[in-house]
């Protein structure tokens, strides 16, 4: 049996350039598995999704205000109507389907906003600033993140607590009905979800590929998703 192909969305940066950091194929490569990038617009969707064997919905930009009915906020960022629409018919078609996907940051707002949830348009005006969620005005810092016990996270994660970096703006405010809370920062952050009665659809609110590399505990997010994905190959 060939090795998993992992699709991996990507962006699309301010030089009309596709952009992921490599740090996502690094850790698919390690967990055994092909990474494939995603450039958003595509329009044969259904095509593309029988060439893949596990989907992660990548980090970056703020997703459009608008599709979670908020009038947005003037923090919002690096709106991209065309990755939105492509990973929102994605989230959509995975969580309908058994396509083993892990959201990482916007991937996990996007998750929910996909199946009827809302954010924070700007998590600084909510919170008490006892954790920083991220640098300013833009880096990566780590957190600790408490698991829900009898989660697929718990199970996947296999710590209570774990220490991710930590890089967003934003976060889920309402969950999807059909996603559960699974992890929260002290200061109640929404840190992950999953859904239930999938067969492998988790979501971190923290960055677990740039750490990855040299903390095992965040390579088994990686590891777990690329098994799921060959469990999926081996039952059909
Ligand atoms: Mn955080």
């Amino acid at each position: 049996m060939r090795a998993p192909i992992i699709g991996i969305t990507t962006e699309t940066n301010d030089q009309n350039e596709y952009v992921l950091p490599v740090e996502y194929a690094n850790a698919i490569r390690k967990a055994g598995g092909i990474p494939l990038l995603l450039p958003p617009g595509e329009p044969r969707l259904d095509e593309l999704l029988t060439l893949i064997d596990g989907l992660i919905l990548s980090g970056g930009g703020d997703i459009d205000p608008l599709h979670y009915g908020s009038r947005g906020h003037p923090e919002v960022y690096m709106i991209d109507p065309a990755r939105d629409e492509m990973e929102l018919a994605l989230a959509r078609q995975a969580a309908g389907g058994d396509l083993p996907t892990l959201g990482v940051c916007r991937g996990a707002q996007l998750i929910n906003v996909a199946l009827g949830g809302t954010l924070v348009e700007h998590l600084p005006d909510e919170i008490d600033n006892t954790i920083a969620h991220r640098m300013e005005p833009r880096g990566a810092v780590p957190h600790p993140v408490t698991i829900a016990g009898n989660s697929q996270l718990a199970e996947v994660i296999g710590e209570e607590v774990v220490v991710g970096a930590s890089w967003h703006h934003q976060a889920i405010r309402t969950p999807a009905p059909r996603l559960e809370v699974v992890a929260r920062a002290a200061d109640g952050t929404i840190e992950a979800v999953e859904l239930p009665g999938h067969p492998w659809l988790l979501a971190v609110q923290w960055h677990p590929e740039i750490t990855a590399g040299e903390d095992p505990v965040q390579q088994r997010l990686f590891d777990a998703l690329v098994e799921a994905a060959r469990e999926r190959m081996r039952a059909r």
